[in-house]
């Protein structure tokens, strides 16, 4: 099963993506993750990323089809992928669909993510993440049980993304609406996309997306759960 996750910024798709990963034995493809790994590293192209990332802009497509194709070519991704953060953009999805044809894979289901505009902006300007384990909170909506604790694995240092401040959030989310959300129609056409209110629970949403998952929702062409 080959599976896309998309949704604006702070709509909890990179939490569902791990949680989907380990559920269904998939390999997670992040490409926000991979370029930020690389840019920490201080590669070529994590340089060449950082501006884009830090402006809350995209970064050129070639930058991300290269990632894309490489990290398809490894044997792991045979078990079905969770594309998370990718594609964002109509050529992008194109690119994809092209991409996985030459390889005899296909895109099963996809899933758009969705919330409105200031609860997303609260939970991200708040948003910060376990420097250990990786696990986001976010102060007012998804705390930490134990103040400077993470919950998951005790670590005790937390680190905020660059790109997580109010006004380079607005431009991200406006940019989502300009150039990620066409690609609803794209694959409603296709008959292969959900949407699902992001705005619950991280189980609350697990939960609707396993539905659609399972197919016990067979209807989904034009639905949202
Ligand atoms: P994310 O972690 O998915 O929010 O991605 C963080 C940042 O990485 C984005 O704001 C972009 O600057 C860059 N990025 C990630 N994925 C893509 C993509 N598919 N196309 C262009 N830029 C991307």
């Amino acid at each position: 099963m080959n599976l896309i996750l998309f949704g604006p910024p702070g709509v909890g798709k990179g939490t569902q993506a791990v949680i989907l990963e380990k559920k269904y034995g998939l390999l997670r493809l992040s490409t926000g993750d991979i370029l930020r790994a690389e840019a920490e590293e201080g590669t070529e192209l994590g340089l060449e990323a950082k501006g884009y990332m830090d402006r809350g802009e995209f970064g050129p497509d070639e930058l991300v089809f290269g990632i894309i194709s490489k990290r398809l070519d490894r044997p792991d991704a045979e078990k079905g992928v969770i594309f998370d953060g990718f594609p964002r953009n109509l050529d992008q999805a194109m690119f994809l669909d092209a991409l996985l044809a030459e390889k005899g894979m296909k895109i099963d289901k996809v899933i758009e993510l969705a919330g409105s505009d200031e609860t997303l902006l609260s939970r991200i300007v708040g948003r910060f993440s376990c420097k250990k384990c990786g696990t986001f909170y976010s102060h007012k909506h998804n705390d930490t049980k134990v103040e400077g604790i993470c919950d998951v694995c005790g670590g005790k240092e937390f680190v905020k993304r660059a790109d997580d401040y109010e006004a380079t959030v607005r431009k991200r989310l406006e940019i989502y609406r300009s150039l990620t959300k066409p690609m609803v129609p794209f694959y409603k056409g296709k008959g292969v996309l959900v949407t699902v209110d992001g705005m619950g629970s991280v189980e609350e949403t697990t939960t609707k997306i396993e539905r659609f998952l399972s197919n016990e929702k067979l209807d989904y062409r034009a639905e949202s759960l």
